[in-house]
């Protein structure tokens, strides 16, 4: 039996798209990259924005063809659209097998033997294991690349920002046991990654009891820490509020969480962050990360920014350009507003003109890629350590992308000497001394 999975999304949907292929995987599915080759498709599907639900709404609809040419094969399509919309996918689709939505992520496995297992049991040819492993070999789901995983600690959350319809189909905040976040971190890390990415719709919000007393997010960074053969440690992404004193400490004395830090702005207008819900103010923004920068120089800062919200003006903009001047993150991604059904900000006048907002897009883009090109070019002449995550490319610690001619396996931490620069990465060459 053979599975494709597809993902759209953000990497906590590609770590959620490879937790729905589990229950396949352990009924002696195959992974495979072509959709002919499959009996089983999972379809994961984001909504944060409208494009990602169409594209996803669009495959399925595709998928018709895929579906008739044998009637046998499953398709299921699970995740966030399928959390918003199912009724109406289930209508418009009636060839998709099952639809399950985000919430139940949790009780899938259950809801995928109910549904579907007579069928699976019919279709069984072998029970070969997912990726050649054998059956209930492992974890060997949720992986960026051979020697880079993630490990999702949380699902869900509990802030109610104004354009984002996470909550509604996330729901409040779930964390992962930290027993079960350690021991799926150390069967990774047995299984060949290096670095572990640990996920969560607001991350640094975990916490979970251990015994008698409360965990918190700083203490599972240096728990984390502390697994042999774990080179490197990153989370996505982290809420701005518990960004906490401790939870720098814990980054500065936990050597191997990488200097990267991943801050969500979203705008610099205090009176738009409020709009927004976003829970701080740009002063706040600003303390925090230069907190961070005093105990931890080498960090680097990168964001995500919303321009045209809701009422924006040029000079509420303005103030956007002004807090990244003064963050400068060395990492930008930029988003034009569009008002997403089921928000509160969906019932607000959607009232800056498309022009203006692509115009303040490209102002906000030509400063953001000014501010990444001086970070790459500061590089240059630099040996810096490199995960070498497909022989010859990866990333540095502080997060830039990098290439160099091969020189060896994939998966271990290699010194790279950065002699240049290309598009939003840096170009180097091997610095090994063997
Ligand atoms: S913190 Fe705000 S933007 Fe992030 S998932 Fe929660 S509601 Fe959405």
């Amino acid at each position: 039996m053979r599975l494709h999975v597809v993902s759209f999304g953000c990497q906590m949907s590609v770590a959620d798209g490879e937790e729905l292929a589990s229950p396949l995987k352990d009924r002696g599915f195959t992974a495979v990259a072509e959709p002919d080759a499959a009996n089983a498709i999972v379809l994961n599907t984001c909504t944060v924005r409208q494009h990602a639900e169409d594209k996803a709404l669009s495959l399925i609809g595709r998928l018709r063809e895929w579906k008739d040419k044998d009637p046998e094969r499953v398709l299921i399509v699970a995740g966030c659209a399928a959390e918003r919309l199912g009724p109406w996918i289930q209508k418009r689709f009636p060839y998709v097998d099952l639809v399950v939505g985000a919430k139940s992520i949790e009780d899938y496995p259950r809801i995928v033997e109910e549904a579907l297992g007579a069928r699976f049991d019919a279709l069984a040819e072998t029970r070969q294991g997912f990726d050649g492993q054998g059956a209930g070999a492992g974890p060997r789901t949720g992986w960026a690349s051979p020697c880079s995983a993630f490990v999702t600690i949380m699902r869900g959350c509990n802030y109610s920002c104004s354009y984002c319809i996470v909550p509604a189909v996330r729901g409040r905040e779930l964390y992962r046991p930290l027993d079960t976040v350690l021991a799926e971190a150390r069967a990774k890390v047995a299984l060949g990654a290096k670095e572990i990415t640990l996920l969560g719709q607001t991350v640094n919000s975990w916490h979970a009891a251990d015994g008698q007393r409360q965990v918190f997010f700083p203490e599972l960074l240096m728990r984390m820490g502390g697994i042999d053969g774990l080179e490197r440690l990153r989370f996505e992404s982290p809420h701005p509020h518990y960004v906490t004193d401790d939870m720098i400490a814990a980054m500065v004395g936990t050597p191997a969480v990488c200097g990267q830090l991943h801050l969500p702005i979203q705008s610099g207008s205090d009176r738009l962050l409020k709009i927004m819900r976003r829970s701080y103010d740009s002063a706040e923004i600003l303390d925090k990360t230069a907190r961070l920068r005093r105990a931890m120089p080498h960090v680097e800062v990168s964001t995500d920014i919303i321009v045209g919200f809701p009422s924006e003006t040029e000079e509420d903009f303005e103030r956007t350009l002004d807090l990244v001047r003064r963050l400068r993150p060395s990492w930008s991604y930029t988003f034009k507003y569009s008002p997403r059904e089921g928000t509160e900000s969906a019932k607000m006048a959607d009232d800056v003109p498309d022009a203006a907002k692509e115009e303040r897009l490209q102002r906000l883009n030509a400063l953001c890629d000014e501010l990444t090109e001086e970070a790459l070019s500061a590089r240059v002449g630099r040996v810096v350590e490199v995960l070498d995550e497909q022989g010859g490319f990866g990333r540095t610690g502080d997060g830039f992308k990098i290439s160099w001619p091969e020189t060896g396996p994939a998966g271990r931490v290699v010194k790279v000497r950065v002699i240049g620069t290309g598009r939003r990465v840096l170009k180097g060459e091997s610095d090994e001394r063997t």
